[in-house]
């Protein structure tokens, strides 16, 4: 075994002999897999090994095609069989709602080159005759579904990276991880130790530990997880040889099972919700290639209601049962990329479809570690989208909840419930007593609407418009025509000071630094310049930065800031978090309101957009910005969470005689889309370039360098591929939610990112990439947006319908 390697990955299951695989693909020979066993022995050898390319982030279903179409690369190379069989899949949809989704994700698989059918039951029941067409109303054909082998395709990843130039070291167990002086790592094993610049900990049912080795508790918890394998059964024997082909894998969201051709029977499995995790804790570490005893009983109604859609399964022996563990992060997708906070440490774990997903995590990861990027949008899946809050006692119940709702429609005005409340300010139970309606915003409870009295607050799960449209429509109008107060604790904050922090920002930021006591908008990018953040930037009088950002990526940008920033001590980097809580008012009345709360001159003259000061509101100390994520007149007031409560029932008592409103998230998204204004994971990720995104404003070419100049700069010069663009759409009772491909002469040409209905304004708005040769293209309903199964009329918008020329945020 060697002694010093570029990087050890750590575990020997489909996904660390994806990594090892890539890492050597990208270029890094001198690489190693510890395998404290054999290649397998985790959860890896008793999958079911079925691979689909469906996933709720579009950007890792494109991942999981990139896996499935790799196979016949890896059989070519390796020489190494995968047992593939590309049989198609069915969807199968019992109700309106979930025909709803299928429709929805159909129109999305047009715009990610995925081939999907939708089918009548007649035609479902004519590729499987296996099934009950009257308890369906409608199917989607996936032709990319299908199964493999998972011992041979694991087998057949680790023989390509054998034969690119890696090592592989089976009965090598980790024992320590000693972090080195040098930046690497002492990797410490029952053979001897590695000196290894990077690891990976690709663990698997033992990523916890691994993590623990470093001192991290990784949010990864294991379910037990149950299908059972029938005897040859007569109607599939038949079925074959009239078609000469297998059966098409069906899912059966009804009965929450799925199932595929097994030689000459049947494969069943279940995501009961009566789930149960296995080991919360630990895992054992003698824990091998046994099974779990089987509880039929759990899984007996969804067997039942199985057998009642498929009627054949009920004659069907059972020849084995199967339960076995593997893994899961509370969001279900997998954690993957370097560590926030520690050096050359990188995850590939949690990932629950190794088979769908394996190749993709591995492609990804590599190209991190050999290129200081990803490569891909991997948003939904970096390991640095969960916070400290994301503890064991709330993974386990998020675990629970993700997989007994896996076969659940997940509506988009849909909250999960699990875990929470979990984080919370210390206005919010003054905030649900007045009816606030919570959503979960980086694990921290936020207002989302406000009932009025008598009505409940809660809302009623829909595609379409629903319960709570109304409200937010008085909420808009009410910002509109007068003031509107809400909550803006959840958006990032940091301080960034220091002697070195000004050239840092710099460097990070395209737009040029603030003066001291304004504020400044500005987009970050990757060396590659495509977007990886947008923030607003304020410079104190003593020279310190605040900057505000996006809440959901705080972990990822700290990481960012920490990896550019200098050792030498002369910048320092905090995260507020809870330290630093906001209220916003907003509304031609704000600025009035907020003079009767402070005996600073806050006219316009006196306090101009765009600046930032530090004065004492309410008889609070706190960081005002005169800026409104709504496009109006406003500002956002910053204070220590102990002051939160008196400015909140100041700002209240003040206000009421000034017609103020609450207002909430999907209000502030409403009243945003007014004025075009993007948001951060939507039309902002790191697909876009900032010309594209429509940022060009807040790049400052003249400046000097700064990450990513040289990109955005043949950006400029050539003008992209793609552009952000506003549509007005002709909808009657559903807004464009994201991801419906957008329509133009009978050709896909783009996809939405956001949508919702401009209330004061009256009309339903949305936000869409499409080529740049069409951002110009305002005839009328020029463009159609597929709104679940619909083609609606959209009307491209060069201006903001609210207040084109800023004059009221202004004024
Ligand atoms: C019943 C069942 C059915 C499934 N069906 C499917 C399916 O149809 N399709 C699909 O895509 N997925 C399926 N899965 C999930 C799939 O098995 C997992 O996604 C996949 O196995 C994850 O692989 P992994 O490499 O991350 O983890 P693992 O397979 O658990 O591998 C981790 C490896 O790390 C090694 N290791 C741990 N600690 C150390 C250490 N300290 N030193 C050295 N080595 C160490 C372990 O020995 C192990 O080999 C199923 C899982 C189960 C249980």
């Amino acid at each position: 075994m060697k002694t010093h390697v570029q990087a050890v990955v750590i575990g020997g299951g489909v996904v660390g002999c994806s990594v090892l695989y890539h890492l050597v693909k990208a270029g890094w020979k001198d690489v190693i897999l510890l395998e404290r066993d054999q290649l397998t022995v985790g959860s890896t050898w008793h999958a079911a090994g079925g691979f689909h390319t469906l996933n709720g982030d579009p950007n890792v279903a494109k991942l999981q095609g990139y896996t499935i179409g790799l196979y016949d690369e890896l059989e070519k190379i390796s020489g190494q069989s995968c047992s593939l069989h590309r049989s198609g899949g069915l969807m199968l949809a019992d109700t309106k709602e979930r025909m709803e989704w299928l429709k929805m994700a159909h129109a999305r698989a047009r715009y990610l080159g995925l081939e999907t059918e939708l089918l009548t039951m007649s035609e479902a029941k004519a590729l499987h005759p296996l099934l009950e067409e009257r308890y369906f109303v409608g199917a989607m054909l996936d032709k990319a579904d299908g199964n493999l082998d998972p011992s041979g395709t694991t087998h057949a990843y680790a023989k390509a990276a054998r034969i690119g130039g890696a090592e592989i070291s089976l009965k090598t167990m980790v024992q320590e991880l000693n972090p080195r002086s040098d930046g690497g790592w002492d990797v410490v094993t029952n053979q001897g130790t590695i000196h290894a610049e990077h690891v990976v900990n690709c663990g698997g049912l033992w990523a916890r530990e691994i993590g623990r080795m470093v001192g991290i508790e990784l949010p990864v918890l294991a379910m037990e997880h149950m299908y059972l394998v029938t005897d040859e059964m007569p109607e599939v024997v038949a079925f074959n040889k009239q078609y000469g082909h297998e059966l098409p894998h069906a899912i059966d969201f009804k009965s929450e099972i799925y199932l595929r051709q097994e030689r000459s029977g049947m494969v069943l499995g279940t995501y009961e919700r009566d789930c149960v995790p296995w080991q919360p804790r630990d895992t054992p570490w003698d824990f091998g290639s046994e099974l779990l005893i089987p509880d039929l009983d759990r899984i007996a109604p969804n067997l039942e209601l199985g057998q009642k859609h498929f009627p054949a399964l009920e004659r069907a022996g059972i020849k084995t049962v199967i339960n076995g563990p593997f893994t899961f992060s509370p969001d279900g997708n997998p954690l993957v990329g370097p560590v926030p906070g520690l050096r050359n440490y990188w995850c590939a774990c949690a990932v629950m479809a190794g088979f769908s997903q394996g190749g993709g995590v591995g492609l990804a990861l590599s190209q991190w570690m050999v290129n200081g990027d990803p490569g891909f949008d991997v948003w939904g899946m970096d390991v640095a989208r969960y916070g400290d809050w994301a503890t064991r006692s709330y993974t386990n119940a998020k675990v629970r909840e993700n997989y007994a709702k896996r076969f659940s429609i997940r509506f988009p005005n849909e909250e999960l419930p699990a875990a929470r409340p979990h984080q919370t300010t210390p206005i919010y139970d003054i905030l649900r007593s007045r009816g606030a309606v919570m959503g979960d915003s980086w694990g921290l409870e936020t207002p989302l609407w406000f009932a009025p009295e008598g009505t409940e607050a809660a809302d009623i799960f829909s595609f379409h418009r629903s319960n709570d449209f109304p409200h937010v429509g008085a909420e808009c109008r009410g910002v509109r025509s007068g003031v509107g107060v809400t909550e803006i604790a959840n958006f990032a904050k940091y301080t960034v000071a220091g002697p070195g922090a000004a050239a840092l920002l710099d460097r990070l930021m395209t737009n040029s630094l603030p003066a001291p006591g304004r504020l400044k908008l500005t987009p970050m990018l990757n060396y590659g310049g495509k977007l990886i953040g947008d923030f607003t930037i304020a410079q104190t009088k003593d020279g310190r930065f605040l900057i505000w950002g996006s809440s959901q990526a705080q972990k990822h940008h700290i990481r960012w800031f920490a990896s550019e920033a200098p050792s030498d001590g002369s910048v320092t980097i905090t995260r507020h978090d809870m330290g630093l809580v906001g209220l916003s008012i907003a509304g031609p009345k704000s600025r009035e309101l907020l003079q009767a709360l402070t005996d600073e001159d806050v006219s316009n003259s006196g306090f101009k957009f765009m600046e930032h000061r530090t004065f004492d509101v309410a008889n609070v100390p706190a960081l005002v910005n005169r800026i409104s994520y709504t496009g109006d007149l406003g500002y956002e007031i910053w204070v220590a969470p102990e002051y939160e409560r008196r400015l909140y029932q100041e700002i209240v008592a003040k206000g009421t005689p000034l017609g103020l409103v609450h207002f909430g998230m999907r209000a502030l998204l409403c009243l945003r889309l007014e004025k075009n204004f993007p948001t951060w994971y939507r039309e902002l990720r790191p697909i876009y370039g900032p010309i594209e995104a429509g940022l060009d404003r807040f790049i400052d070419f003249a400046k000097g360098d700064f990450i990513g100049r040289d990109a955005a700069i043949r950006e400029r010069d050539t003008g992209g591929t793609l552009r952000r663009v506003s549509f007005v759409v002709d909808a009657t009772d559903a807004e464009a939610l994201g991801d419906e491909p957008v329509w133009h002469d009978g050709k896909v040409v783009g996809w939405v990112t956001s949508g919702g209905y401009g209330h004061s304004v009256g009309a339903s708005l949305a936000q869409a990439y499409v080529p740049k040769e069409l951002a110009e293209d305002t005839a009328p309903g020029a463009f159609d947006l597929e709104m679940i199964g619909e083609r609606r009329p959209a009307t491209l918008i060069l201006e903001p319908l609210f207040d084109p020329t800023g004059r009221k945020m202004r004024g």
